[in-house]
């Protein structure tokens, strides 16, 4: 897979595909509906390379393991190296934005949680991780003030806008970079906000930014 097909506006970007660096309970409203201590400190998760899946096609849901619940997000392409960044390096770094959807298996997760286990597998299963196009980064021009939204079956479920983050995206970043080095072509998901639920096959999504892209596809 590449991220050249389905671009709104702007050029190609040819990048291997990486890892995708994840944030939990980065909106206050999401942590509240999970009933979910608000954290110290980003919490994060990596889903690896075999979960992305492109958007347009048609996204294929695990069967036979509970509940799967989107999570839509907004996405940062990373286009150079962060070891250890600060945040103006690590804000340098990012150099396009696109929507995502961290997948999770709900009913998984909760059983992990309860059981103080990883998540790897309610998170990080192969495609759990679809993706847009992008969108370069001096097409947007603002990283902290960026609305979007999910709707599901023409209702929409989840809204957020950047500015309403915990932890804002060069710091994020910058926090990210201290654990886990980011390199050219990995993505970071900046957190859910309120709205999670449950899709099931034949659901129609649509994926908004404002004024940047609008996404439409669905789970089969
Ligand atoms: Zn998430």
């Amino acid at each position: 897979m590449n991220y050249k097909h389905h671009w709104l506006t702007g050029e190609p970007v040819n990048l291997p595909v990486g890892k995708a660096v994840c944030v939990g309970r980065n909106y206050a409203a999401h942590i509240s509906e999970l009933n979910n201590p608000s954290p110290d400190e980003p919490v994060l998760f990596i889903k690896p390379a075999t979960a992305m899946h492109d958007m347009m096609q048609p996204i294929p849901l695990p069967r036979g393991r509970g509940t799967v619940h989107h999570e839509v997000e907004v996405c940062l392409l990373i286009g150079q190296r962060l070891t250890c960044a600060d945040a103006d390096q690590a804000r340098q770094a990012v150099i396009a934005v696109g929507l995502g959807l961290d997948l999770t298996l709900r009913d998984v997760q909760s059983w992990q949680k309860e059981r103080g286990l990883p998540w790897e597998v309610a998170k990080a299963f192969d495609g759990s991780c679809p993706i847009s196009g992008f969108v370069p980064i001096r097409q947007i021009g603002r990283l902290n003030n960026l609305a979007f939204s999910l709707s599901v079956n023409g209702q929409q479920r989840q809204q957020g806008n950047t500015a309403q983050m915990l932890t804002k995206i060069p710091e994020l970043l910058s926090f990210t970079s201290q654990h886990f080095s980011l390199l050219p072509g990995d993505i970071v998901m900046t957190g859910t906000p309120a709205g999670v639920g449950p899709v099931s096959p034949g659901d129609q999504l649509e994926l908004v930014m404002a004024a940047v892209m609008a996404i439409q596809t669905q789970c089969v």
